[in-house]
């Protein structure tokens, strides 16, 4: 079987290498002409990490990182809502979470399926018939496969050819974010610390190699823009109440590389794909950041596909069932993201007691056990060979 993914990114670039593992033949098609790793700190929670270690690289992605064992939930005054244990929740579910800058993550993928990326190519359409799928690109270039996968993020064109237009959700919030060399007494080690304000949310954590990754976030009219040369002045009067090292963190920052952006997420998709021709990550399931699980929720993809391609059927079921298996999945952690974003673009004094009250009394329990199955709900090998996570000893070892 042949299979062209569109799309070099986290997404893309694990499903090549997933189906490569299970003997399918799989080219990735990137409109790059060259690798481009860019963006900010990302998590990659256990679930990711799992994915990970499926094809082979969790090692590799763990010691560019930062290894989670803390995650702190406090108010913009410094006082503790809730916290929890990554120590104890990778013993339990066989993996770490990692924190870490998203272009190494992307850096490691590309590297490891660098035989099967083709730069410069950019897609612009596709014809399917009974007996396979023809891939326009840019460069007059065409491909035939048996599957194409489309991986080419949140501007898909597969999807807007496939089954239509989405439409975006603004959130309410605007983010500011930046990745900085900081070492400071207050930002401890393998800590991620949350603050919760009035409309407004500051976070920060280690990245590995002495960085740190921070994200203020506020309560925003969709559009706005900063006033050019004014950011970090305004982020500063802003976030100058909250505990250090949030306001040494802003200090720290270059103004240049401070970069805004309104959140946003869809609703679930109805249809995720046609005949031979289907969807994965970002192009069909867009989700606020606030649960950090856009790529890991790729990968989950790239993994469930490459499962299905490699069973019984025709290609057209065997895609059906991935998406079958996918949109759950997707849909509950999305709907996670989008609950998560709600609880900072709250305003008035009433929603922020009773959103800080509610805070204290679930973090003890019910929301890290809800959140605890969500990271255990991972696919699970299937066949493929795994590599066991560095450092992890999973309840049974
Ligand atoms: C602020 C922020 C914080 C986040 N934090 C986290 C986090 O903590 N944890 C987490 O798991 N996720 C996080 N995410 C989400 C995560 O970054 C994305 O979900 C993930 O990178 C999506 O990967 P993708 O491969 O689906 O899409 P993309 O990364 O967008 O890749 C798509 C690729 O397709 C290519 N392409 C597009 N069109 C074409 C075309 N016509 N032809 C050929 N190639 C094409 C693009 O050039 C690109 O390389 C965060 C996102 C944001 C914005």
């Amino acid at each position: 079987m042949r299979v062209i993914v569109v799309g070099a990114g986290i997404g893309g670039t694990s499903a090549a290498l997933s189906l490569c593992r299970r003997g399918i033949d799989a080219e990735v098609y990137e409109q790059a002409p060259e690798p481009r790793p860019l963006g900010g700190g990302i998590f990659v929670w256990s679930n990711g990490m799992t994915a990970l270690g499926q094809l082979g690289l969790a090692d590799k992605v763990e010691g560019l990182g930062d290894t989670i064992e803390r995650f702190e939930f406090l108010t913009d005054g410094g006082r503790m809502l809730g916290e929890m244990d990554f120590g104890g929740f990778a013993r339990e579910l066989g993996a770490p979470t990692i924190c870490i800058v998203r272009a190494d993550v992307l850096r490691t993928l590309v590297d490891a399926a660098s035989e099967v990326i083709h730069f410069g190519e950019q897609f612009t359409g596709f014809e399917q018939d009974a007996d396979g799928v023809t891939v326009h690109f840019a460069s007059g270039h065409e491909e035939r496969c048996d599957a194409l996968v489309g991986a080419d993020g949140r501007q898909s064109m597969l999807r807007r050819k496939l089954v239509g237009e989405p439409e975006d959700r603004y959130l309410g919030i605007t983010t500011w974010r930046g990745v900085i060399p900081f070492d400071h007494p207050k930002a401890p080690p393998h800590t991620v610390r949350s603050y919760f304000g009035r409309g407004e949310q500051f976070i920060f954590h280690p990245v590995g190699s002495k960085r740190q990754f921070w994200s203020g976030a506020a309560a925003a009219p969709q559009g706005e823009q900063d006033e050019p040369g004014a950011v970090k002045r305004e982020l500063l009067n802003r976030f100058a109440r909250y505990p250090e090292p949030v306001p040494q963190i802003i200090e720290a920052s270059e103004e240049s590389e401070i970069i805004r952006m309104d959140v946003v997420d869809r609703a679930p998709a109805e249809s995720w794909g046609k005949g031979r021709v289907t969807l994965l990550g970002d192009a069909i399931h867009l989700m606020a950041p606030m649960a950090g699980q856009g790529a890991c929720q790729a990968m989950e993809d790239a993994i469930v596909l490459a499962d299905c391609l490699s069973s019984h059927g025709d290609v057209a079921t065997r895609l059906r069932s991935y998406e079958a298996m996918r949109r759950p999945r997707t849909t509950a952690v999305a709907s996670l993201a989008h609950r998560n974003a709600s609880n900072v673009s709250l305003t008035s004094r009433p929603a922020v007691a009773m959103r800080n009250l509610r805070m204290r009394l679930i973090w003890k329990g019910p929301a890290q056990k809800q959140f605890v199955k969500m990271l255990s709900e991972a696919p699970k090998p299937n066949g493929a060979p795994a590599e066991a996570s560095r450092g992890v000893t999973s309840p049974s070892g």
